[in-house]
């Protein structure tokens, strides 16, 4: 409604258009902050007006709500980061948003300015937290999916000290090389190829490219037991590639 009333708006803003305000996903914002974006507004529908039943105007909700108490965590400020609802007859009501959230993002000026992190530490910090980002999703589903009655519960939805708990306890996956059977069952549910192995070959798990969905350690069949979780502790180093083969007992003679 803003653009066909004409409406003025500041021009610092670069919108793009989704069409479910739940589409904005937890890598978009973090990949606009990593281009050097100083401030992302998100607008949604009003709550429990959704034009579909999914209601994805909470799930954005959620997501900027945990996304604020991340940046607090990782040393940005996280009134860089804003939603707020309204309908699309209300362009009078969105140029006023617009124009205020712009203004609090100039106060608070560039990215890596000021009081918080210096910008090479921020992208590092950005890159830390983009990697864990499935495991985040998985870890905080619940939440994420939640749809609380009351605005007020919003208030204390996600704490700091959850937050600090979440990235504390982060847990990678590890193939025991004396347990891996090269069943090969891991390897080939492993969403992201994250798993090395083959027929007779121990598997080995990239921890660059792992996820932390789990995945493996649900496959794993029980007998073997193999893939374990490491929480709070230093994963061991693969065994070399020329210690992976495994010699079945009944090659042996
Ligand atoms: S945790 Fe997920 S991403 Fe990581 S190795 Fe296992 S299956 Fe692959
Ligand atoms: S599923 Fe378990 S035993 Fe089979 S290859 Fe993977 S880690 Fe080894």
């Amino acid at each position: 409604m803003a653009g066909v009333s004409r409406l003025q708006y500041s021009t610092e803003i670069k919108l793009i258009r989704v069409m479910c305000s739940g589409r904005v996903d937890l890598e978009f914002i973090l990949r606009a902050f990593s281009t050097g974006m100083d401030g992302v507004f998100i607008g949604g529908c009003r709550l429990n007006e959704c034009n579909y039943i999914t209601h994805g105007n909470y799930d954005a909700l959620n997501m900027v709500l945990l996304f604020r108490k991340i940046m607090a965590h990782i040393g940005l400020n996280p009134e860089r980061l804003s939603i707020a609802f309204m309908s699309s007859g209300e362009g009078i009501l969105f140029t006023e948003v617009i124009d205020e959230f712009c203004k609090k993002v100039k106060e608070l000026g560039p990215l890596g300015k000021g009081a918080e992190l210096g910008l090479d530490e921020l992208k590092s910090k950005f890159e830390e937290v983009r990697k864990l980002i499935p495991y985040i999703k998985i870890v905080k589903r619940e939440k994420l999916a939640s749809r609380l009655e009351n605005e007020e519960e919003y208030d204390g939805f996600f704490t700091s000290e959850e937050i600090d708990k979440l990235f504390s306890d982060v847990v990678s996956y590890h193939i025991d090389p004396a347990r891996c059977r090269a069943c090969m069952i891991c390897l080939r549910k492993c969403p992201v190829e994250a798993i090395a192995g083959g027929k007779n070959q121990i598997h080995v798990i990239d921890q660059e490219k792992c996820i932390k969905c789990g995945t493996c350690f649900e496959a794993c069949p029980p007998r073997f037991g193999a893939v374990k979780t490491i929480s709070g502790g230093p994963v061991p180093p693969p065994i070399p590639e020329e210690e992976r083969t495994i010699v079945r007992k009944s090659r042996k003679k």
